[in-house]
């Protein structure tokens, strides 16, 4: 690591795009086993190098060791996931079709496989040091799928991914792969844009702001070869509240939404953004009280800081919101105290801003009059990563209300609360425009692979020309679909 040997390993955006070009074919064509033990041997460096690592990240990202301990886990957990995804096979979504000269019109020997795209482009996150950045879920996907990576480091904390590309890449050399298979490149603006506009990059995917995201977007489009660009953009995530439900349960509620919008100075994107629930004045004060007890939080950078106060200004600013809590800076030890406000369902619906992010501390409780009213304000959401209800389970309404969160968000609650993303199988982490920019996708979860592959069908092409995954003896043991079946 540049800790270690005392070379940073950033690249310029041309020796990176040109390495990770020039082992593009290697990777691609590595057995499963060989690619997934790459995955595990990244993971177990970083693991044992925790210690160097987490400082590290504490001083560049104000975050604390316990938090950036668990996410380091996470990473590598993420890394391992990817490992037994690789494995599995099923990604490789193999279908063999034999020659039949019996029908009309005689069909030939088809065999379909998914491929990886190329090189990946992953622009680090600053929320995430470790989980969503430079070797996060963006890159471990990526990798299980064959793509190098070249990933734009994140301006929030430039020494780490340094230091960890550098765990990465000599863990990468010492399994025996080729320089090229991960790269880096520094956190200039320009670096990213080059990076995007660079004719051997073939996907991008991207974690941040929505002008930051489709700024670049617009540059992948804009490419005389464009190419697909996944983004994740953030969210509002509302959680619903029934009638029946809240009654006698205000505290606890108030407790749980609290602690969840609050989780990390609410710098996640699955934080709960709006709690829509029954107007009702023992909820209002329970909010106040749990919302008083919370702490200040230093936020990770000065810039999502600013940004974020400008944003509760902004929201304050509007005559039909009412501040419950009024939270702030405090400049003494540039700490955030969190923000609760309260707006009518009419409001809402007047004021469409109020349905757009603001990421940290603060959130918006909505208070509705009717089931109707809930119901129009469901209709009203855009795009969303998570959508919740809190209900006893037998309102005739939640007929209504789960539709049409399954209709605008990528997961959706019963119960609990939107913050904590599970990096397992059946994860859902993405949704419609603005939560992100290819509904189709997740970012989170072993579905990651899908986003750089694609499929190609051999039709008459030799075996000793094909992948093994493709051949009739099934070296690989993977799931293969043969002449309509399953094995
Ligand atoms: P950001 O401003 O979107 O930046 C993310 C990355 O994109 C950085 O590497 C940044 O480089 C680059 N970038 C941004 N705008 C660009 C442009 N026009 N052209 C080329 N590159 C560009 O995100 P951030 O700095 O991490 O945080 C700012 C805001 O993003 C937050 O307040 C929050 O709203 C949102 N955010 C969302 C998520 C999420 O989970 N979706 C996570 C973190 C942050 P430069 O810094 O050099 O411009």
């Amino acid at each position: 690591m540049s800790t270690t040997t005392g070379a940073t390993r950033v690249s310029s955006v041309d020796v990176a795009c040109a390495q990770a070009h020039e082992t593009a074919p290697w990777f691609a064509a590595t057995d499963l086993s060989t690619r997934a033990g790459l995955l595990e041997a990244i993971a177990d460096a970083v693991d044992s190098h925790i210690d160097e690592l987490v400082p590290i990240a504490m001083a560049e990202s104000r975050l604390g060791e316990e938090r950036l301990r668990g996410e380091v886990g996470r990473t590598t957990g993420q890394l391992r996931l990817m490992a037994n995804v690789v494995r599995d096979g099923v990604f490789l979504g193999v279908v063999i079709d034999h020659a039949d000269p019996s029908l009309t019109p005689p069909r030939p020997d088809l065999r379909r496989m998914n491929i990886p795209l190329g090189p990946v482009a992953v622009f680090a996150a600053s929320n995430f040091p470790f989980a969503f950045s430079t070797l996060g879920g963006d890159t471990a996907s990526a990798l299980a799928s064959g793509c190098p990576v070249v990933v734009k480091s994140n301006p929030g904390h430039p020494q780490l991914s340094d230091a960890i590309m550098a765990v990465a890449q000599d863990a990468l050399v010492a399994a025996g792969a080729p320089d090229g298979v991960l790269g880096l490149v520094d956190e200039s603006l320009q670096a990213g844009i080059d990076l995007v506009n660079d004719d051997r990059i073939e996907a991008v995917a991207f974690t941040g702001s929505q002008r930051g995201g489709l700024a670049l977007a617009k540059i992948a489009a804009d490419r005389p070869r464009p190419i697909p660009f996944f983004g994740e953009l953030g969210s509002i995530n509302p959680m619903f509240v029934t009638a029946d439900y809240l009654a006698g349960r205000e505290t606890e509620l108030a407790a749980g939404f609290v602690g969840s919008f609050t989780l990390g100075a609410g710098q996640f994107c699955t934080k709960p953004g709006l709690l829509i629930a029954p107007r009702d004045e023992t909820l209002r004060a329970a909010l106040i009280e749990a919302v008083g007890g919370a702490p200040g939080q230093r936020m990770l950078t000065d810039g999502i800081r600013d940004m974020f106060l400008a944003g509760v200004d902004a929201r304050v600013s509007i005559g039909d919101v009412e501040v419950l809590h009024a939270g702030g800076l405090d400049d003494a030890n540039d700490e955030v105290r969190p923000t609760l406000m309260a707006v009518s369902a009419n409001a809402i619906l007047a004021h469409p801003e109020l349905l757009e992010e603001c990421f940290g501390p603060m959130s918006l409780l909505v208070e509705y009059d009717d089931a109707e009213q809930m119901l129009r304000i469901a209709d009203a959401l855009p795009g969303l990563l998570a959508a919740g209800v809190h209900a006893v389970g037998d309102e005739s309404v939640l007929a209504e209300l789960l539709p049409r969160l399954s209709a605008h968000a990528g997961r959706v609650l019963w119960g609990g609360w939107p913050t904590g993303v599970a990096v397992t199988w059946s994860m859902q982490h993405g949704g419609p425009f603005p939560a992100t920019t290819r509904p189709e996708s997740t970012s989170v979860g072993a579905a990651a692979v899908q986003r750089f592959i694609r499929p190609v069908t051999y039709q008459s092409v030799p075996e000793e020309w094909l992948s093994p995954a493709l051949h009739d003896a099934n070296p690989w043991a993977i799931p293969q679909r043969v002449d309509g079946v399953l094995d």
